[in-house]
């Protein structure tokens, strides 16, 4: 049995950055996972592949989760930048 196996990821480490683009508003933190026993990256489903203000989105692979905010009662302002990809999925 690998460690892999034998370990449940039942002790994570996250890691969380916080990025506010310039010429905007919009504030991401961008979210990472990563078992402390045997160091497996955690693997977000379902996200979009891209970079949006308007939804939380996942990098290729989907080991990094981007999750748009705002201050309460704002309106999203300035450069709005962003990409379209397809949806990050999990084998
Ligand atoms: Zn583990």
């Amino acid at each position: 049995m690998s460690a892999t196996s034998q370990c449940p990821q039942s002790d994570l480490h996250f890691d969380i950055r916080h990025v506010r683009m310039e010429d905007s508003n919009i504030h991401y933190l961008e979210v990472k996972a990563r078992c402390k026993i045997c160091g497996s990256p955690m693997v977000f489903r379902g996200l979009p592949l891209r970079v949006s203000p308007e939804q939380p989105t996942g990098e290729l692979g989907g080991y990094e989760a981007r999750l748009p905010m705002l201050g309460e009662g704002e309106e999203p302002s300035g450069s709005l930048i962003g990409f379209v990809g397809p949806v990050v999925r999990a084998q």
